[in-house]
């Protein structure tokens, strides 16, 4: 499922607001959460950022409330819209960023609004076994950890069986994680040789490993795939984000069209 329940518009709005929490974060963080949307937006052809008041939302609305829960907790709750909750219809994302979650890029905001807007890790693709492998479920240090690694199904959140056909697995992807998980996070044995992740072994001289996990900027896949779901829209209106750097968040893609 996509942020949206459904949708017919000339561009999907997506619902935001900004929890005063974040008041506590410096200039150039709260600069990296508006780069995420602003680089969400005019690379793709439909998804257009509306920011809204959280003190007048009301009726059927669903948004992403971002704020501020600690300074290293860099996550979204769930993938895309979730069903409403009690009587209000008032629906939600929380999308919580720290002051650690800005590696001075906005590449892990926008990891954790793709989350928001339907998309799960690049490793937990139903195909990934022909690309990567992923540590057994007994060396994790819980459920949960494993969970970011465990391989879904098709037909599960957005992807549909034509998703995998027009979107080929991305090692680059904002959604991938690392191969090297420096501080063992999620594995029970701490010792440096374990990995979360490996390559497959024809991949091993073809892929940039360093790449692999990189919160830098959004590939030309992760464009194509957010495209895909989200549709082809001409007519969407001028931002209101702040868009200085709109020019240095435009990611160049061969023969596609991007708005
Ligand atoms: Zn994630």
């Amino acid at each position: 499922m996509s942020f949206v329940e459904s949708y017919s518009a000339d561009w999907v709005k997506i619902y935001f607001t900004l929890n005063f929490s974040l008041l506590t974060l410096g200039a150039a963080e709260l600069g990296f959460i508006n780069d995420a949307m602003l680089a969400l937006e005019i690379n793709t052809k439909c998804i257009y950022f509306h920011r809204v008041d959280p003190k007048v939302i009301k009726g059927r609305v669903h948004y992403a409330r971002i704020f501020k829960e600690g300074d290293n907790t860099c996550q979204a709750n769930g993938l895309g819209y979730l069903r409403p909750d009690g009587a209000s219809g008032v629906t939600m994302q929380t999308i919580k960023l720290g002051k650690n979650c800005f590696p001075n890029s906005y590449g892990k905001a926008a990891h954790e609004m793709m989350h928001a807007l339907g998309f799960p890790h690049e490793q937990v693709r139903p195909d990934r076994d022909s690309y990567v492998s992923v540590a057994p479920e007994s060396s994790f240090k819980t459920k949960n950890d494993f969970y970011q690694f465990e391989k879904r199904k098709y037909g599960q959140y957005i992807m549909s069986n034509t998703f995998f056909k027009e979107n080929p697995y991305d090692f680059y992807s904002i959604m991938h994680y690392s191969l090297d998980d420096p501080t063992h996070f999620f594995l029970k044995n701490t010792a440096k040789s374990t990995k979360t992740i490996l390559l497959k072994e024809m991949f091993k001289s073809k892929v940039k490993t360093m790449f692999v996990g990189q919160r830098s900027s959004l590939t030309c896949g992760d464009i194509k795939k957010l495209n895909f779901v989200y549709g082809d829209c001409k007519n969407k209106p001028k931002s209101e984000l702040k868009s200085a750097s709109s020019s240095r968040l435009k990611v160049s893609c061969p023969n596609t069209k991007t708005g």
